[in-house]
């Protein structure tokens, strides 16, 4: 049976008694991708909490706080396949009973780089939800997709760096049979632009087989010049903790472009070696 509740007080009554708590924050309109994180949480926790808040701290004026998708009737159902304890899906009072908060985490240097340079304040918006949310469903273990790798790498840093008394999950990403990455934004796409957006995934796909790091970007940029319906936001090869690229050893390429209005990201992690 998994209980939809609304406020703080019902979700520390829920969580009161429990050993551990595992947690999976999303912004609804669920996919695959997200069962796949409350299938990993399911596997070592009995008590699965999901959120579901579109968080509008961490969208920018002119991004699609309004129209993000917004389905919870589905998202309950998927909820219950997958054997969640409480879904916890607060109003935005709720969340920020004081109004707009004055005081917001700040992201840091990482904040500032790849979606960091093209969505201001995005980040800072993010950490200050994902702080709240291990608050307040007491989170013992947190599961992030690495389909949102720079989130995943700032929230790590973030428990480091605050000490939270939490331990941090990271999950693969889940993808359509054409390798693009789901997403929630995907239903955005028209039949043309779906095409389009495959390239995305093919770009990173073809640039990780390359053994170095220039063929690799160059190769998936070929791929994304090629393809008209994608405009191209960035195209980065970093270290495997997005510091700088390694001579050799793990790497992670990243993409993000527009198709169409809607803004898209991926990444997938490579092994360069070192000469040819
Ligand atoms: P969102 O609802 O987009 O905020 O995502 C909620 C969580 O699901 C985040 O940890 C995402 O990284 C994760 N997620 C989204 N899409 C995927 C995917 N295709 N594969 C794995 N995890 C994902």
């Amino acid at each position: 049976m998994t209980d939809l509740i609304h406020t703080r007080r019902e979700l520390a009554a829920a969580t009161a008694a429990v050993p551990e708590v595992a947690v999976v924050m999303t912004m609804g309109a669920l996919h695959e991708g997200h069962r796949q994180l409350m299938r990993a949480a399911r596997e070592r926790s009995a008590f699965v909490v999901v959120t579901i808040f579109v968080n509008p701290l961490q969208f920018g004026p002119s991004e699609d706080f309004e129209k993000y998708p917004r389905t919870l009737e589905a998202d309950l159902e998927a909820c219950r396949d997958e054997g969640v304890s409480v879904v916890f899906a607060p109003s935005r009072d709720e969340v920020y009973p004081g109004g707009p908060p004055q005081i917001t985490m700040n992201a840091g240097p990482l904040g500032d780089i790849l979606e960091g340079a093209s969505r201001p304040g995005h980040f800072a918006g993010m950490l200050t939800v994902v702080e709240k949310l291990l608050l307040l469903t007491r989170a013992d273990v947190a599961y992030f997709g690495e389909k949102d790798f720079q989130q995943l790498a700032l929230i790590r840093r973030m428990v480091q760096d605050l000490e939270l008394d939490v331990e941090i999950a990271g999950v693969p990403t889940v993808r359509e049979p054409d390798g693009l990455a789901l997403s929630s934004r995907n239903r955005y796409l028209s039949a043309d632009e779906r095409r389009s957006a495959a390239a995305l995934s093919r770009a990173l796909r073809e640039g990780a087989a390359q053994g170095d790091a220039e063929a690799a970007l160059a190769v998936a940029q070929k791929i994304l010049d090629d393809e008209p319906g994608v405009r191209l936001d960035y195209l980065a090869l970093t270290g495997p903790d997005l510091g700088p690229v390694p001579e050799s050893g793990p790497a992670r390429l990243l993409v993000a472009a527009r198709v169409g209005s809607t803004r898209l990201i991926d990444n997938v992690p490579l092994q360069l070696t070192k000469g040819r």
